[in-house]
């Protein structure tokens, strides 16, 4: 278990020795398995325990409903620390932190109690149930309704690319409660949604990389939930809610391309030494070395992007656009550092007994979720205007 300080407050050496633990559990526990538990889309059970004895399931819940009130700043070094071995772990309590940190900010005092201490041990488990067949960036068009039925609502419809929905307790789930209303937005609810009768794991997904987590179709079939599961207890505001979690969501998937950055930089920095050509380690070759600079350069900037946007986040700073170049850059370089990688292994990237091809599988994703990266720079652009208007 991480050493929770008595008070709210971590210091910097709380957070020094808070870090030190994550990187042991990660050299100890996440590297060794990685390999064989992507190749195999296999689940972490054992991780998700030992998680839970780290206490990261409630990393940024708030100590009074039993987490660990790390600041942003903090768990996004430790999300960079997991990511730079293996990134979909990360992913575990990634998805399942947004949907507390979304309860906690939006919910009803009721909904905090009943659910966010569970949260924060690990026994409820959950993520996000936004992306519909037909609607993941347009997320106004979604059809998933929810229809009152007494002290009930009563929902229809499917999602997709849901992530945490097979091994996981539940979802925040993002529906219409007035398909007619104009604008979209205003008949937008989400619920805090359980497994039971009528909420169906349709199929598991196969996917390219972040695999041995998993990422789901789900189909709701008059699927009944109790009205006050309603977030908020008010009609209309699902749509807010769900833009309120994107910074945050942002700031964690930017930290996440940090990561494999980070991983990809010290694989081949690693990998330039080892292997010789023309009599020297390619490291030598000057090729080369301005891959690494280049590289090392990137990986930098994109960890002092997280940090900017993290502590703007943390002071209660407008940050949509900080976030949104964070996310942007980090996951870029994510995709760069992989990339160059790739090139540095030469052959061998190819294999799968190396590990380099999974960061090149891997950070590919972070560059389409929680916003696309083509929408991040339009968001950035929007701001740019809004923020110096003449
Ligand atoms: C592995 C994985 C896990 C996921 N996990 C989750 C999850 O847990 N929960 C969840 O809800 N969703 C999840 N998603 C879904 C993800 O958030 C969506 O895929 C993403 O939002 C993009 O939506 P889309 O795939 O429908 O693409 P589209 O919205 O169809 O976009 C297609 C292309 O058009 C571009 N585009 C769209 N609109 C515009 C515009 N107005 N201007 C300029 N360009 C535009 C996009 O940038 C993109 O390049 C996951 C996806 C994957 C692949």
């Amino acid at each position: 278990m991480i050493h929770q300080p008595t008070t709210t407050h971590w210091t910097a050496e709380d957070e020094a020795t808070l870090l030190d633990t994550i990187d042991a559990w990660v050299e100890r526990s996440v590297r060794p398995i990685a390999r064989e538990y992507d190749q195999e889309d296999k689940y972490p059970h054992e991780l998700v325990e030992e998680m839970k004895e780290l206490g990261l399931f409630g990393a940024t819940i708030s100590p009074e409903y039993g987490g660990l009130g790390l600041s942003a700043s903090t768990y996004a070094k430790i999300v960079t620390k997991v990511a730079s071995a293996w990134m979909a772990p990360s992913g575990i309590f990634n998805s399942h932190l947004i949907m507390a940190a979304a309860i906690e900010r939006c919910g009803t005092e009721a909904q905090k109690r009943r659910y966010l201490p569970r949260m924060a041990t690990g026994e409820l488990r959950g993520g996000l149930g936004l992306t519909e067949p037909n609607a993941g960036t347009d997320l106004q068009a979604i059809r998933t309704v929810a229809k009152r039925d007494g002290d009930h609502y009563v929902i229809n419809g499917a999602k997709t690319w849901i992530t945490n929905s097979l091994h996981g307790g539940g979802i925040l789930l993002l529906v219409k409660t007035d398909p007619e209303a104009q604008p979209r937005h205003k008949g937008m609810s989400m619920f805090i949604a359980e497994k039971g009768e009528g909420f169906i794991v349709a199929k598991k997904m196969k996917k390219l990389g972040y695999r041995a987590i998993d990422t789901c179709e789900l189909v709701f079939q008059d699927y009944r939930v109790p009205a006050d599961c309603l977030l908020g207890g008010e009609e209309g505001r699902g749509f807010q809610h769900a833009v309120g979690g994107l910074e945050l969501g942002r700031i964690n998937i930017a930290a996440r391309g940090a990561g494999i950055a980070e991983g990809a930089l010290r694989m081949a920095v690693r990998y330039a030494q080892e292997r010789k050509t023309f009599g020297k380690p390619i490291c030598e070759h000057q090729a080369i070395q301005l891959k690494l600079g280049e590289m090392a350069a990137r990986v930098e900037a994109a960890k002092l992007l997280v940090e900017s946007a993290a502590r703007a986040y943390d002071t209660g700073q407008r940050c949509d656009m900080e976030a949104g170049m964070a996310k942007y850059f980090a996951t870029e370089t994510g995709v760069f550092c992989a990339q160059e990688a790739m090139r540095i292994f030469g052959g061998y990237s190819y294999s799968t007994e190396y590990e380099i091809e999974r960061f090149y599988r891997d950070a590919m994703l972070m560059c389409i979720g929680e916003g696309t990266n083509e929408m991040q720079r339009i968001i950035i652009a929007k701001q740019l205007v809004e923020r110096n208007r003449i």
